[in-house]
């Protein structure tokens, strides 16, 4: 059923993507419920430990062609930035296979980037006006963010990836070893290049944000509902309720927006969606004795290096496990001892360090799943935004709104549809 302005949408999951979907839901003017057994943005979320970069640049799925030939790396290295847990090996072998088949030639990694660049290419933008609008435009930073290289070959060698998006119009600038210099004189020698997005931006309190963001929510009329969902009640094919540990939630529409919690949900809502958990780690170190101008690559590390409300945070590391399996803070050292090399000044208090780990809600394909489910016409995904849920969550949310409230949407919503796994 179309919703009509009486509607009531419950929306499953306070990260970034369900909240921004609910804003926008409740801008068509519906009723919105959100249910959260946690926090909105806590600890339990990718939204919170995120590495809080707003890349308008981040249009490039993560297979890309000649990655299969890495694979036996990833199995083999314990240290590099993406590992496969061998006992894990089997239950993600299906994915892992999807995953390097979709970047197997540029023609399938262009056809992505031009999609992935339609959920960036306002979002900036958009965050800005959320903050503004939750009353905390302080917790995004309009400084733009940086590649880091050891030198110009390296940026050289990835022309390709930046000729892309140069032709999508996505804005950056070169910088040479003196003006990288004065940028950041702590940074250690060996990198003497960087490719600065000067449109990007980033969040200094991922976790706060969300948190505006829900109080925003219920500021605006919507109901906090402190429960997991497991299931849809339908009568006569319509959607009635959320079912949930403590009762049923009434509703019209749903939106399952729960991270890597959302494919139990989406299977009883008809589409079993390959959605597996990158995992990913952080370590924020407070008061490292210096600011850093913008948020940082290095290449080498490829962690995310920020300037938070709390301390310098160093977020990356892809780790194909399985959900419960207990995190491996080595891969948190692992990001540390980068922070290291890249700042030889770096003043780090071991007792005040902090250590994060998370999911990143992953399909293979390098697109999330947003439209309406095979199940039934009330209820709609909008999950599986893997590495950049965080920038692409403003028009993820304005997509599943215009479709929840049978509007033209804003974007094709035909490459996001759940159907595209068959
Ligand atoms: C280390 C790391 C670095 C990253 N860096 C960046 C970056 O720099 N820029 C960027 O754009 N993106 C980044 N990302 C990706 C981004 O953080 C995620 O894509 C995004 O946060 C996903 O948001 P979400 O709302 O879908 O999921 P989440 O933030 O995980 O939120 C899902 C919510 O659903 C709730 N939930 C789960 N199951 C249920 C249920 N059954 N019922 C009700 N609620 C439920 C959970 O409690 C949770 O609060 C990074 C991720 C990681 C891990």
């Amino acid at each position: 059923m179309t919703a009509s302005s009486s509607s009531r949408v419950a929306v499953i999951g306070a990260g970034i993507v369900g909240l921004a979907a609910a804003l926008e839901i409740q801008r068509s003017g519906h009723h919105v419920i959100l249910i959260e057994p946690d926090e909105p943005g806590g600890r339990q979320s990718a939204s919170y430990g995120n590495g809080c970069w707003l890349n308008p640049g981040a249009i490039l799925p993560i297979s890309l062609p000649g990655l299969w030939r890495k694979v036996p790396g990833f199995l083999l290295d314990p240290t590099g930035p993406f590992v496969i847990r061998w006992r894990d090996l089997p239950g993600l072998a299906g994915w892992l296979l999807d995953f390097v088949l979709a970047g197997r030639n540029w023609r399938l990694v262009e056809a992505c980037a031009r999609t992935r660049f339609e959920l960036c290419r306002s979002a900036v933008d958009e965050h800005i006006a959320l903050a503004q609008e939750a009353g905390v435009p302080e917790l995004i930073r309009r400084e733009g963010v940086m590649y880091v290289y050891l030198d110009r070959s390296e940026f050289l060698a990835e022309e390709r990836v930046w000729r892309m998006r140069r032709e999508f119009g996505v804005a950056f600038s070169e910088v040479g070893e003196a003006e990288l210099r004065a940028m950041q004189p702590e940074l250690a020698a060996r990198y003497r290049f960087g490719a600065r997005l000067d449109g990007g931006a980033y969040v200094v309190d991922p976790g706060a944000y969300c948190r505006a963001l829900a109080e925003l929510v219920v500021r605006r009329g919507g109901e906090r509902v402190i429960a997991r969902a497991s299931s849809f009640e339908f009568a006569a094919g319509q959607l009635q309720a959320v079912r949930t540990e403590t009762g049923p939630v009434a509703c019209d529409q749903a939106v399952i927006a729960a991270g890597i919690g959302s494919a139990a949900l989406a299977r009883q809502a008809g589409d079993r969606v390959p959605l597996i958990s990158e995992r990913g780690y952080n370590v924020v170190i407070p008061e490292p004795g210096f600011d850093i101008p913008c948020g940082l690559m290095p290449s080498d590390g490829l962690m995310g290096v920020v300037a938070t409300r709390q301390g310098l945070r160093l977020a990356g590391q892809v780790e194909l496990a399985s959900v419960s399996a207990p995190p491996n803070w080595r891969r948190t050292e692992i990001l540390q001892g980068f922070a290291g090399k890249m700042f030889p000044q770096l003043k780090i208090d071991e007792t005040r360090v902090d250590r994060w780990m998370g999911h990143r809600p992953s399909t293979p394909d390098g697109l999330p799943c947003i439209g309406v489910s095979s199940g039934s016409a009330d209820v709609f995904h909008c999950f599986g935004h893997s590495h950049t849920g965080l920038i692409q969550a403003p028009t993820s949310g304005r997509l599943v709104a215009a479709l929840v409230d049978g509007r033209a949407p804003p974007l094709d919503p035909a490459p996001f549809s759940a159907g595209r796994f068959g």
